[in-house]
Parts: structure tokens; C-alpha cells; sequence
């Protein structure tokens, strides 16, 4: 079946879409979730593997801890409540990169409920509902070999490396997400920018979806405008960065629009993004609960998290990323728009810590925003990755301050620091950077200067005063940047006129 779309604009004048977002998050715990194997990325295939996570019979799970306390500081960010007492739940299906034949999960006990997340986009709040955060293993990953696709089909033969297996997964489940209008796919990726921030500044994951610490499978339905009894969902899976997230969504729309103008109905399935075209593609009808065959973990314990610990996770949490949008901005005073090119450019850490060692919160933003920033992106590299620290830049603007150097010299002092010639006093002392601000040695530069450009010399003493920025910028040469140019400019007037 081909489906016409229909343009976006045209499509949301017509139908009102709802999303629905699920998120795995790999938890960056050094042991998996039922067994003590490591979990280190991109080792070598089958080299990180057990009886337990390889399914052998009569091997026992043992649940880990660490990761307990992981998804507990999720659910607690994300405005959850955190049950009394939960279980796993096996949910049965054959795979073969799931080598015990069920996954170890939770299905109607989870062990956080109905929380919240707000995402802006344009300067508009919208509140995300959370349904639940449950606790999961992760599955092996599979290599299709042969074949131009890398997918199964095609392919001469599989391979599977079982080292992700059994790693800790959290996944986070929103409530319908709705009234979002044309914003749709805006908003689906600012909750999931949002979730990967918050969850960063946890420090229980590295959230990276390029390596697939953190997916997203997105759900769309659509419902003609005006209604409210909603569509038939399709739901594509493990979209693996924040742009396919936005795309996947807006193509789901268009795509579905064509379908249902088209008098027939969306099939509930699971889709895949193709990353090239901006399209998804049919992948397999989607299961129900029931064919899962849930029921209750056996060989595991239940659940049941004292207050006392919970209370003490939530007194841990560290400044969510949010609050600290509001507070840095005014402690800095500065504007939505100035705020988020401090984001994108990667500078907020490194600003903030400059500021708490010291630097006017001006200065600090001047230098990394600016020089060093301009710097990076010339060297192709992370403004983190320079070889300059917090700690440089609060000694800079200080020796500013001071008067010790000016912002040109400042620049060549971190052109010494990052050429490797030491911190910025050694830069200053070896490079000689100090301003000229003896009188006597500035004054007689101006005679040198005034004896070598007679003909300008003159011009000023027959009062075309604005030619003495032509001495002004000889006396700079001279000291080689390192002359107070408004003083220079007062003496080189007073010599001729005065
Ligand atoms: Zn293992
Ligand atoms: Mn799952």
C-alpha cells in the first residue's frame, strides 16, 4: 500500500495528533542487573557474559542494588511517586538475542508512578505526563552479515554477542501527550532532549543515543480535529537521536493524514525511521500484553524500598537542570536566547565553574563565549577538550582587572596557554605581556614616534587632531600591543598642542 502524504500544515488543519513517547535508558552501573558481569562498552563480543545472563539452567538472578538506587533518583526527578512494594514480572517472548527466551521486567507492579516532566518550546510550557518508569534488562545485540542492508533480510548468516544482555534498562512511559497541535514534533523532541539532561545530571547514565545507551520508540495517532475519541497508534521504534525523534514524528503525521484521507484506516504496528529518506517504514503488527504471557518473576524477591532509603535519594538529588536554567540566568542576567547559545556552544559547565572560582560572571561568559569558543570551532574541537581551564580564565580577567594586561594581551596570553607555555603568569613573564604603564618609557616611545613621522607630526600641531590615531597606532606597534592607547592618544596631543 502507498500512501500519498499530505503536506504538514495541511495535514494539522485537519487532524489533531497525540503522542505517546517511551524511553529505554541503559544505566551506567558497573555490573548488569541480575548478575556480576561487566558491562564496559564495545568490548569484544561474548567476552562479558555468565551462566545467569546467558539463561543456563539453574542459574539465579540476584538484583543489583546499584541500579535500584538509579531508576529510584529517575523516578524521584521526574516528580514520581515511588512504590511501597513492587515485582518483576517475566514477559516471554523468543528472540534470539534474548538467550533466556524472557525478559526479566515489570508489568502491572511497576516501581514509579504518575510523575511529570515540562519541556518549553517557543516560549511555551508543556507538562508531560508520566505513566511509569519500570526497571528491565537489556537484550544481546544481533549481526546480520552479507547483504548491502546490515537487516536481516538479505543477509547470509547472523551473528549474536550477548555483552548487552542483562543490562540494567529503565524505561520511562508518558501518558498520551496532547494539545500539542502543530508543535508535536517540537515538543516530542524537547521531552526528549529534557529527559536525557535530567538524567545526565544524575550521573546514573551516559545517555548517549548514538550508542544506544538511550532510544526512544515514539507512538502517533491521529484524531480528526474538532473530536476526541483518539486514533490508531503506530509506534516507531528505537529512534536513536533527538532530530530523527522530531522527524519520525512530523513524517507519522503526514503519513497517517494520507491514510485516513484516503477513507482507510492506520494499522497498529510497530515502524522503523529510515535515517536517509525522513521516512518510516512497516516493521511487525504490534503484539498485545496478553501475548507476552506476563507473570510474576519467580526466582526474585519483590520490591520493597524502605522510606527511609527513598527519602535519602531524594535528599541526594542534585539541582536539576531545569531549576538551575532559572537560576543561572538570573544570577547572570542573561536572555533566553543568549542563555541557550551558552548550551549549544557547550560553554554552561565550564562558565559556571569559572564564575564559582572567582570571575565576574561577564568576563567569564565574554572569554569562553567569544575567544575561546572561536578558537575550538577553528581546532574542530570541544570547547572542553582546549587545554585551557576554568581556572586560566579566572586568572586572565584577573590580571585584567588589575591592569597588568589588557584584552589584547589577554588574547596572546591564551594563545601561550594553549600552545602549551604554561599558565597564564609564566605566559605573561615569558611572552613579556605586561602593559607599558610607566609614564616615562610610554613617553619617550612618543618622542621616537613623533621624530619618526614628522609630516603627521605636523598635521596635529596645525590642529588636524584626529591624525594622532596614526601615531597611536605606531606607539602600539612599538610596544607591541602592550601601550594604554587612551593614555598614549592624551601625551601624543599634550607634546604637539599643549
Ligand atoms: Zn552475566
Ligand atoms: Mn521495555
Amino acid at each position: 500500500m502507498t500512501t500519498t502524504l499530505v503536506p504538514y500544515d495541511e495535514a494539522l488543519g485537519r487532524y489533531e495528533p497525540v503522542l505517546g513517547i517511551e524511553t529505554h535508558i541503559e544505566l551506567g552501573t558497573n555490573s548488569k542487573m541480575f548478575c556480576g558481569c561487566p558491562t564496559a562498552f564495545g568490548a569484544p563480543p561474548n567476552t562479558q557474559v555468565c551462566p545467569v545472563c546467558l539463561g543456563l539452567p539453574g542459574s539465579l538472578p540476584v538484583t543489583n542494588q546499584a541500579a535500584i538506587e538509579g531508576i529510584i533518583k529517575i523516578g524521584l526527578a521526574l516528580n514520581c511517586s515511588i512504590v511501597e512494594w513492587c515485582r518483576f514480572a517475566r514477559k516471554n517472548y523468543f528472540y534470539p538475542d534474548m538467550p533466556k527466551n524472557f525478559q526479566i521486567s515489570q508489568y502491572d507492579e511497576p516501581l514509579c508512578v504518575d510523575g511529570h516532566l515540562d519541556v518549553e518550546v517557543d516560549g511555551r510550557t508543556y507538562r508531560v505526563e508520566i505513566e511509569r518508569v519500570h526497571m528491565e534488562e537489556d537484550t544481546g545485540k544481533s549481526l546480520h552479515v552479507g547483504g548491502a542492508t546490515g537487516r536481516i533480510h538479505g543477509a547470509d548468516y547472523s551473528l549474536v554477542d550477548y555483552n548487552r544482555a542483562g543490562i540494567p534498562l529503565v524505561e520511562i512511559v508518558t501518558k498520551p501527550i496532547e494539545a500539542t497541535g502543530a508543535a508535536a514534533p517540537l515538543v516530542a523532541r524537547a521531552y526528549a532532549t529534557e529527559l536525557r539532561e535530567l538524567v545526565r545530571s544524575l550521573g546514573v547514565s551516559d545517555v548517549r543515543m548514538e550508542q544506544g545507551s538511550m532510544r526512544c520508540d515514539v507512538n502517533v495517532s491521529l484524531m480528526p480535529s474538532g473530536t476526541t475519541v483518539w486514533g490508531t497508534r503506530s509506534e516507531t521504534k528505537n529512534v536513536n537521536s533527538l532530530r530523527s525523534v522530531e522527524r519520525s514524528v512530523r513524517h507519522e503525521i503526514e503519513r497517517q493524514a494520507g491514510v485516513l484521507d484516503a477513507g482507510e484506516r492506520v494499522v497498529q504496528e510497530t515502524r522503523h525511521f529510515q535515517e536517509d529518506s525522513g521516512t518510516t517504514t512497516s516493521g511487525r503488527s504490534k503484539e498485545e500484553a496478553q501475548d507476552y504471557r506476563y507473570f510474576p518473576e519467580p526466582d526474585l524477591v519483590p520490591m520493597a524500598p524502605t522510606r527511609e532509603w527513598v527519602d535519602d535519594l531524594l535528599g541526594g538529588l542534585p539541582e536539576l537542570p531545569a531549576a538551575r536554567r532559572v537560576r543561572v540566568r538570573e544570577e547572570w542576567a542573561v536572555s533566553e536566547k543568549e542563555f541557550q547559545d551558552i548550551v549549544n556552544a557547550g560553554a554552561l559547565d565550564l562558565i559556571e565553574e569559572t564564575v564559582q572560582a572567582g570571575a565576574d560572571a561577564s568576563a567569564a561568559r565574554k572569554w569562553w563565549m567569544n575567544e575561546l569558543s572561536r578558537r575550538a570551532t577553528e581546532q574542530g574541537v570541544e570547547l572542553t577538550e582546549l587545554p585551557v581551564t576554568p581556572s586560566d580564565v579566572v586568572r586572565v580577567s584577573l590580571l585584567v582587572t588589575e591592569g597588568t594586561i589588557n584584552d589584547k594581551l589577554a588574547r596572546q596570553v591564551f594563545d601561550g596557554v594553549l600552545a602549551g607555555e604554561g599558565t597564564p603568569d609564566e605566559v605573561v613573564e615569558k611572552r613579556g605581556l605586561k602593559v607599558v604603564s610607566d609614564e616615562g618609557e610610554l613617553s619617550s616611545v612618543i618622542d621616537e614616534v613623533i621624530a619618526a613621522n614628522p609630516d603627521v607630526a605636523d598635521k596635529i600641531r596645525g590642529g588636524k587632531v584626529a591624525a594622532a590615531g596614526a601615531l597611536v597606532g605606531a606607539v602600539m606597534k612599538a610596544t607591541r600591543g602592550q601601550a594604554d592607547a587612551g593614555r598614549a592618544r592624551e601625551l601624543i596631543i599634550e607634546k604637539l598642542t599643549g
